[in-house]
C-alpha cells in the first residue's frame, strides 16, 4: 500500500515537473527567436543586458566577424589559412585594447548578408567587415566612429565601353553582393540597369571574369583589391556615394562602443592608424580621417 501511495505521489510530481519543463521551454523559445531575427525590434530587446566587454574578458578572446574574401580588408590565404587585411589588424588592435594581447582574437567569416544576424544572435562580438554606417542599419546595430572612408564605384574589364555610372542603361548587367549598400545604391542611381546579386565578392568577381555581367559595383576600396588581384580590370568614373565604415556593436552596448572609439582615438594619436592605412592602401589617409 505504502509503496503504491508513494508511486502515486511521484507520478503527480512527475506531471508537475513535466509541465514546468514545458513552460520553461516555451520561455526559452520566446527569448531565442527575436535574437536570431535580424531587423526586428526584438533583437534590440534581447540585447538590453548585453555586456560584450565582460563576455570577452571571461572567455579570454574577442570574436570578430570579418570578411574572408575581400583583399586589403579581410582575405583568407587558401594555402596558409591566414586571414589578413585592414579589418583584421583592427580586430587585433581591439584584442590588445581589451585583453592586452593582440593574438587573443578569433576570426569568424561573415558576408554582407550574414553579418548583422550573426552579431544579433551573439555569435560574434563585433563586425569589422567593410560595413558602411547607414541610418537604416543604425536601427539594428550601434556603430563606432568612422574608421575608413570609401565610396561606391565600378570595376570593368580594361577596354570596356563603360566609363562611369552614366554609361549604365537597360542593356547593362551589373554584378553586386547581397546585403550590401552597393545593391540599393545602384538600383537607385541606375534604375534601368539589370542587377545580379551574389553571396560574396569572390563569387561576384568570378562572375565578372566569366562574362556574366558588364561591370561589378561596390566600394572603391574593395575594387582596388580586385585590381591588384587581376590587372586586366580597372575602376572607371568617379565615386557616386559616400561609404563611411564603422565597426558594428550590439544595440545598447554603449561601453563597447566607447571602448572601440577610445581605441580608434589612441591609434590615431600614436600614429598606428596611419601606419595601418599605409600598410594596406599604399597611401597615407586623407587628412579628414
Ligand atoms: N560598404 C558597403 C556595405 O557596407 C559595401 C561593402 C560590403 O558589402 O561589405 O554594404
Amino acid at each position: 500500500m505504502k509503496t503504491k501511495k508513494r508511486f502515486k505521489g511521484s507520478k503527480l510530481s512527475l506531471l508537475f515537473m513535466l509541465m514546468f519543463v514545458i513552460v520553461l521551454a516555451g520561455c526559452g523559445n520566446d527569448e531565442a527567436s527575436p535574437a536570431s531575427n535580424s531587423g526586428t525590434s526584438g533583437g534590440q530587446e534581447a540585447s538590453e543586458n548585453i555586456d560584450t566587454i565582460a563576455a570577452i574578458k571571461e572567455r579570454g578572446k574577442v570574436i570578430a566577424g570579418v570578411k574572408y574574401d575581400t583583399r586589403l580588408f579581410g582575405l583568407k590565404d587558401p594555402i596558409s589559412g591566414n586571414v589578413e587585411g585592414f579589418d583584421i589588424d583592427m580586430a587585433k588592435a581591439l584584442a590588445k585594447k581589451i585583453l592586452g594581447d593582440e593574438t587573443k582574437v578569433e576570426l569568424k567569416e561573415v558576408t554582407s548578408k550574414t553579418r548583422t544576424p550573426l552579431l544579433q544572435n551573439g555569435e560574434i562580438d563585433i563586425i569589422i567587415a567593410t560595413m558602411t554606417i547607414t541610418e537604416d542599419r543604425k536601427k539594428e546595430v550601434d556603430f563606432s566612429d568612422v574608421y575608413f572612408n570609401a565610396g561606391q564605384s565600378l570595376l570593368v574589364a580594361k577596354g570596356s565601353p563603360i566609363t562611369g555610372i552614366e554609361s549604365l542603361n537597360a542593356d547593362t548587367t551589373v554584378l553586386a553582393v547581397k546585403g550590401s549598400t552597393s545593391v540599393t545604391n545602384i538600383k537607385e542611381k541606375a534604375p534601368d540597369a539589370k542587377v545580379l546579386e551574389f553571396e560574396n565578392y569572390q563569387e561576384a568577381f568570378t562572375a565578372l571574369k566569366a562574362g556574366k555581367g558588364d561591370t561589378l559595383t561596390t566600394d572603391n576600396s574593395i575594387l582596388l583589391g580586385m585590381m591588384q588581384d587581376d590587372p586586366n580590370y580597372e575602376m572607371v568614373g568617379d565615386i557616386f556615394t559616400d561609404e563611411p565604415y564603422g565597426m558594428a556593436i550590439r544595440k545598447g552596448d554603449q561601453q563597447m562602443v566607447d571602448t572601440v572609439n577610445e581605441m580608434l582615438q589612441e591609434m590615431k594619436d600614436s600614429g598606428e592608424y596611419d601606419e595601418l592605412y599605409e600598410k594596406w592602401l599604399g597611401t597615407s589617409p586623407p587628412s579628414a580621417e
